[in-house]
């Protein structure tokens, strides 16, 4: 009885352990890449690694709208060049 007692508060230890490791997880990435933190210890602590997943999923998006949203099109070849460009990197051509 004392023992299955001790085992189960083991499980809830180390459940709640393995949570905080993820919130953790979640918050020291959130943190990095310029997130809410205390959201997503919370995802974390609820999704563990899915939390994580969205995470880099959402800042892989975010990442690539910002290097679309400093794109132009070549006005010589219709490829996609930074704003700043002088010389297309596709036809290399001045613009
Ligand atoms: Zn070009």
């Amino acid at each position: 009885m004392a023992s299955a007692a001790v085992a189960s508060a083991g499980v809830v230890i180390s459940l709640g352990l393995w949570s905080l490791f993820w919130g953790g997880l979640c918050a020291a990435l959130a943190a990095w890449r310029g997130r809410d933190p205390s959201l997503w210890f919370f995802a974390g602590l609820l999704f563990s690694l899915f939390a994580v997943i969205a995470l880099l999923i959402l800042d892989v998006n975010a990442r690539r709208e910002a290097a679309a949203a400093d794109r132009r099109a070549c006005p010589h070849c219709a490829e996609p060049i930074r704003h700043a460009a002088k010389v297309c990197r596709y036809c290399g051509r001045d613009v």
